[in-house]
Order: C-alpha cells, then structure tokens, then sequence
C-alpha cells in the first residue's frame, strides 16, 4: 500500500472520530416528537448481547443506518433507536461456562475482550467478571454500542434499553397478560425440541447456528413389522403409504441396537433412539443391547398382508435418526434402489447370503406421469447415481421423486387403491393403528446435523406436558395476520412469498421456559417468557422508555399504565395518580406513541423472516389497532468472504471493531453498500474493498480542488450541470425504492467518472465546480457521512450535513441533447 493511501486512511479516522464526537456533543439525532413535522420510525434489530458483532451483521445496521439517514434529509423526522437483547439461556450459559473452568469458553471469550482491551491485566478482570451473567451483558452491549457509534450510525441512544430490564419486564408483563386474555396463550402436551444436557426445552436462538440450521420437530410414523410373537421391529418413516411395497428391512450392521420393554410389548430399536421415545412419554425398560449384525439375515412379517420380508446390512442407517431401522422401498426410494442394487451386485461383500438377495425385486405401488415403472431406478438413471455411497446425487433424486409422487402420484395396489399420494397418508396411519402397527416418533430435522444446544448438550424432541404455547394456528388471528401483510410493504418484494408460507403453517408455539434471564410468565411466574416471544412488539417500548425511566418506578408499571400509553384506555387522572406522575406527563408518554406509531420500516437479514418477522406481524394485529401496523419491511442477504462462509471455525470473520482500525468507516460503508442488491449475498473481497478505497481518495481530493477562477464556461458546464442533475434525480429514486447498490453507483462510481471528464476536457470553472460539490457532497452524505461533514465544513457552511436538505433536481438544468453529443467523447 502506497504512503499516499495510508495518509489518507489516517485523514479519514482523524475525521470520523471528530465528526462522531460532534454529533454526540451536540445530539445531532436525538429525535422529539414535532407534530408539524413528518415523522420516519425506522428499526434494525437489537443485537444479542452474548459477543461481539462483525462485518456481516454490520451491512444491515448500515443499510438501516443509510436509510435513516437519507430520511432525515428528506426532510422527516426520524427515529432510529437502539437496544439490547440479552434473554433466554445463552448469556447465563457463557457464565456458567466460565464459572466451570470450561477452556474453550474462557479462549473464546478472552479473544473477544482483547479485541477491545489492550492491557492483559484489564482482559483477566473483564474475563473473571462474566462469572456474573450481567456483566456479559453490560459489557457487550457497551462495546457493540462503541462499534456502532465508530460506524458512524445516527442512533438516538436516549432509548437505549435491555430486555432484562425491569421497566422491560413490566412491558411483556402487560403484553402476556392481554395475549392470554385473548386467548392466544395456552397450555397442553406437545413435542418440543429439548437439550438433553440441560433438560429444558430449547429454542432455535439456543441452538448453535439455529437460524441458518432451522431445527424443526419432525413426526414420523414407527410402523411395527413383527419378528415373533409381541417382538416388533419399529422402522420410521415419513411416507407410511409406502409399506405396500416394502421388499426388506434395513439395519446398521455396525449400530448398536437394544431390546426393551416398551409400553409392555417387546421393540427393537437403535441403542440411540432409547432416551429419545422415554423422552416422548413412552414406558421403557431396556432388557438387551447387541450389535446389527444379530438381526442380519432375519425376516419379519408386514403388516396388513401375509409377507415375510429379510432384514439385510444399511451400512447408510443412521442409528440416530429416529429408530434407527428403515424399512426399503426399492421401487420408489432412490436411496433404497441404490443399495439393493448394490447389495445384489455383491452379497458377499456385504456379508448376506446370496439367495437371500437374488430373488429381492422393487415392488412398484405408485404410478405418475413421466415415470416409468420403477420411478426411483429413472431418478437414479438421471442423477447419474452409481451407487448407495453417492449422497448429494441421492438428495436430489429422493427430492425429485417425493416431490413428483406426493403432487401426481396414485396408489396402484391394496386397500388404498387408487388415492392419491398427497391424500392418503392420514388414512394409511389410521388403518395400520387400527392394526395396533403404528405409532409416533418425533425426531429433530435440520438443515444440517447434529442439532446441538449452545450448552454443548444433545438436542431431541421430547413430549412434555403442562407446557405454555403461543397459539399461532388459530384462523382469526392468522387472518388478521394475512391483512396486516398484504397491507405492507415487503422488500424486496420476492420475499412476501416466505411471509405467506410462514403464516400459514405457523401453529402453536412454546413461549416459555423454566430458566434463563427475561420475564416471569404473568400466568404462572415458574416460567420465563423466552427470546423470540419476548421481541416481537419491542418498537413500541422505545417510543415511551425515556419518559419512563427515573420517573415512574417500575412496580408500578401495571397492565393499565400500558392500556393507556399504547391503546388510550382507561381513565387518564386515576392513572396518573396510581403510578405517581402528573396528567401531563402521562399524557406526553402516550402522545410519544401517538407521534411515532406506527413502524414505518423495519430493516433486517432474511433468516428472521421465518421467525421474528412473522411474530412481528402477529403481535402487532393481536394488540395494536389497524393504523397502528406496522408499514413496511425491508430486508438484506449476508455477507460471505473471498468466496466462502464466514465462521468461527474457520477463523475468516472480520469483528466489526476491526472495520475502523483496518478501513475506515466511510470506506466500510461505501464498499458494503456498493457492492450487492439488497436481495444478494454480498461477497467481501480485500482486493474490491482497495478498489473502492482508491476511489474514495480520489473523491476526497477533487472535493478538495476549488476550480479555476479564470476559466470561462464552454457547453461542458452545461453537461456536467445536466448530468448532476440527472444523477439527483436517478439517486433520488432509487433511495426511494431502496435500491441502494444502484442508488451509490450513479451517486458515487458514475460520477466520479463524469467529473473526471469535466475535469480533463471542460473548464473546471470555479462556480460549476461549486455547484457540483454542494450536490455531489449532499447525495453521498447518507453513505459516507464523516467526508460528507468534513467537505460541507470546509464548503464554508455552519450547520451539520446530516441535518442538510437533500437536493432537488433541477430539471429545467437537464438538456438531454448535450448529454447525448457528448456521451461517447467523454469516456476517460
Ligand atoms: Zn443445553
């Protein structure tokens, strides 16, 4: 890197620290309600405070930060407040951890620290203090704060909150209590995803990588294929319609399986599946473990027809997967087809005797359009499967095949003959109970396996009973859900689709837990009300904290002090007299939430549309009135390095503390901006962040240029002016319709080019220089705002660009035919 470069980096962080500590001197975006002003509620999501952040969760905090921005120079009144999420186990779980002497937590976290610290001795006592969950909490959420303020983001901290404070606790109080009267709350037995470490239900925020991995409760169906008499083999399935075309059973000749008594009858199952179905509500006594092999050359009956089948080596059965024991479909299972073939290539191989395989055929039971006999064997054919060990071209066929079967497939043979596929599967279970050859099996899926807790432990479904759901299934709600959507703005707009889908098969819930930082459950105060049910209407809160806090003890904040700050219900004087403020001040609390409610935006990355956007949504319609919904969401893909994704393990994540000490924050913001639609995933390349390094240094030095005084005007004045002018109004569009890459191409890349060509061919006369700065400078102020302050000083002007007009476009200014003629000539 050239000695040039590295002055102007140094340039660059001498004037954002300057400029940052100006606009906090002097609350540049402290916002008040101004009823004559238009008003902008924009939201990004509170940061978990359990570590530091990095440049991936930094393009939506400044992808937010550049709207709010822009807003405010449209001329709105604009809120853009910050909090912290700290509830639920996680933070509790790196105490602990640290308590316990764990390594790998305490090295963690010691990294974390020197990221900040410098001195070894300041690391040790920060890293001994997290033995207390709220100092974790404390100092993360003060160092991401730094972080954001070091980014140049135009937060109002004024409203800063956590969600273990007690003004916050008094707030979803008031928002359980008026759920449950609604009767969106209940209670029953449900299977729930568990940690077998910490015995407590778990949700996706408590699961390592839950929101990229989605864990789900899935539910098989164990169908029981008789060895002898009360001696069952439990295979699991998802697709019970087809055990008309069962050929053989599957085992893992290397597993580890157990006899046990279960609900009194005798089961085989897998050794791994045994805490799994106790946990599920069934009587288990184990009575014997031995390995697959035992089974291996077996037969067993299947139900509903006088069959016998062989029970041959899976090497490929996951133990852990459900039971353990797969029943083979051949003729519509490509992964069964794959291994009969193989198993009847070579039987020794496998070690099963050959006249037990040489008679095994697939057995077709379904017919569809476009398929041939045997479906499985045509997608094995077309996937260019070649044997049971190719599992990515397995996937894609499995897919294929289910997908086409359940959609266009018809049963051909037994009881079922001629149903469809996608209607017949409920009847099929019924039947085979009806035999007593059916039950329930819950498993975890995920995208990736295994599902492990935050806590290190084993996560699985359990059945518990007496557990508190929210109770999304209900058509009242869910219709009012469905309004509030078409209603809003979703962008990118592709996105609405995901909102839909999630809609409809949201259903009920768990919403507490027995431990973890957060709040009591109003209905039975055991429970704590966990992390996604806890964050879901938490826009309102910042528009009445700071009124609240120091002035009304949080006691005595009670359901009706929040009927009427948020609804206008009840008496205004009683009130104010029972939590002890004056009229006027309760009044001012709820013209807060009159001013700035509704959201008009809430910005965030795309996996919380399955979770905490669609809650966002359904809470909001169960307790707000309809102008009060929120308006609009916008939304970004993330951010990968050099080609790959960015992980602990792999060591490539760039903390955002890093941003300003290796960059800058202007530079950050302009690469990240620049680089991806909003609906892409950004790829972060060292070698296009100098690029774009280098070309703002260039801008900085052409705005550091004043222009000839002595030169005269030639019709390059009049095309660059009209180009300015057009870029305004290009740039103004796009902002508006969050088109923010392109927004900053023509803003910044575009016109750089075009002022470099009036700069080498035109004039540069002094007042057409002038007038481009005052436009160019106020167009990429939302971006880079720190230069855009520094160059607006430096203009002669008084006030903070941040608080600056945008421009207008000076249409009687653009001339299309100048523009035209010079259009070619002027490529440098
Ligand atoms: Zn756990």
């Amino acid at each position: 890197m050239s000695k040039d470069f590295e002055n102007f980096k140094m340039t660059l962080r001498r004037i954002e620290k300057k400029w940052q500590e100006k606009w906090r001197k002097q609350e540049v975006f402290d916002a008040k309600p101004e009823p004559n002003k238009r008003k902008y509620f924009i939201t990004v999501p509170y940061p978990y405070a359990s570590g530091p952040l990095h440049i991936g969760h930094g393009r939506t905090y400044t992808t937010g930060d550049v709207i709010a921005r822009y807003k405010r120079m449209k001329g709105y009144n604009v809120l853009f407040p910050m909090a912290f999420h700290i509830t639920g186990t996680p933070i509790e779980g790196i105490s602990a951890r640290i308590r316990a002497g764990d390594e790998e937590s305490i090295k963690r976290n010691r990294y974390y620290i020197s990221l900040y610290e410098d001195d070894p001795e300041t690391v040790d006592r920060i890293l001994k203090s997290f033995e207390n969950p709220r100092n974790v909490a404390n100092y993360f959420s003060s160092v991401i704060s730094s972080d954001f303020d070091a980014l140049g983001f135009s937060i109002t901290w004024k409203r800063r909150f956590t969600t273990g404070d007690p003004e916050y606790n008094a707030f979803i109080t008031w928002q359980f209590k008026r759920l449950y009267e609604l009767g969106h709350i209940t209670t029953g037995t449900y299977p729930i995803l568990y940690c077998l470490k910490e015995e407590n239900a778990v949700g996706e925020d408590d699961i390592l990588g839950g929101d990229e991995i989605k864990p789900e409760v899935m539910e098989y169906v164990g169908i029981k294929f008789k060895l002898n008499d009360n001696l069952y083999l439990v295979a699991a399935t998802l697709r019970p319609e087809t055990i008309f075309g069962v050929t053989n059973i599957w085992i893992n000749p290397e597993g580890q399986y157990t006899l046990a008594k279960v609900n009194g009858e005798r089961w085989i199952i897998s050794k791994d599946s045994i805490i799994k179905i106790e946990r599920q509500g069934y009587k288990v006594e184990v009575v014997e473990e031995f390995s697959g092999w035992k089974l291996i050359g077996k037969y067993t009956d299947v139900p509903g027809s006088d069959r016998k089948v062989p029970i041959l080596p899976g090497p490929f059965v996951d133990t852990d997967e459900a039971t353990g024991v797969v029943y083979s479909v051949p003729a519509h299972a490509p992964y069964d087809y794959a291994a009969l073939v193989d198993i009847k290539r070579n039987p020794g191989e496998y070690g099963v005797k050959k006249e037990i395989v040489e008679m095994l055929e697939p057995i077709p039971i379904i017919r569809i359009e476009g398929y041939g006999i045997y479906p499985a064997k045509d997608a094995c054919e077309k996937y260019g499967v070649k044997s049971q060990l190719e599992k990515d071209k397995l996937e894609k066929a499995t897919e294929q095949v289910y997908k086409d079967e359940y959609y266009s497939g018809v049963l051909t043979v037994g009881p079922f003959k001629d149903w469809r596929v996608s209607d017949v599967k409920p009847k099929v279970v019924e039947w085979l109970e009806g035999m007593g050859r059916a039950v329930k099996i819950y498993e975890v899926s995920a995208l990736k396996k295994p599902v492990v807790c935050r806590c290190g432990g084993k996560v699985i479904v359990a059945v518990l009973e007496n557990q508190w759901f929210i109770d999304y299934s209900r058509e009242d709600w869910k219709n009012k859900a469905r309004e509030a959507l078409r209603n809003m703005a979703i962008i990118p707009e592709a996105y609405r689709r995901l909102f839909e889908d999630t809609i409809e098969w949201l259903d009920k819930r768990p919403c507490a837990r027995r431990r973890g930082i957060g709040t009591p459950l109003p209905m039975d105060k055991r429970w704590i009300i966990e992390s996604l049910s806890d964050s879901t209407i938490y826009m309102a809160f910042y528009t009445v904290i700071h009124r609240i806090r120091g002035r009304i003890p949080p006691e005595k904040l009670s359901p009706s002090f929040w009927d009427y700050a948020f609804l206008g219900k009840g008496d205004v004087e009683r009130i104010a007299e029972e939590v002890g403020v004056t009229v006027k001040e309760l009044e001012e609390i709820r013209n807060e939430f009159e001013y700035w409610y509704p959201v008009d935006q809430r910005h965030t990355a795309i996996p919380h549309i399955t979770n905490h956007l669609t809650f966002f949504i359904f809470h909001h319609v169960a307790l707000f009135p309809r102008e009060k919904w929120p308006k609009m969401i916008t939304l970004n893909e993330l951010v990968i390095r050099e080609g790959s994704k960015m992980s602990k393990s792999k060591g490539n994540v760039i903390p955002l503390v890093e941003v300003p000490r290796r960059y800058s924050a202007d530079w950050y913001r302009l690469y990240i901006i620049s680089q991806a639609d909003l609906n892409t995933v950004t790829d972060w390349r060292e070698k296009n962040v100098m690029t774009v390094g280098k070309k703002l240094r260039r801008f900085w030095q052409i705005m550091q240029f004043e222009g000839n005084k002595n030169s005269s005007k030639n019709v390059l004045d009049r095309w660059i002016i009209s180009r300015v002018n057009r870029m305004i109004e290009k740039v103004t569009e796009c902002y508006e319709r969050f088109k923010l890459r392109e927004a900053v191409v023509e803003a910044f890349f575009n016109m750089l080019n075009d002022v470099e060509a009036y700069l080498k061919y035109g004039s540069a006369n002094v007042d057409t220089f002038s007038y481009i700065k005052d436009r160019w400078i106020r167009v990429m102020a939302p971006v880079i705002p720190h230069i855009a302050e520094e160059i607006w000083e430096k203009l002669g002007n008084k006030s903070f660009i941040s608080l600056e007009n945008w421009p207008e476009p000076e249409t009687e200014l653009i001339d299309g035919n100048v523009e035209k003629a010079y259009a070619t000539v002027l490529q440098v």
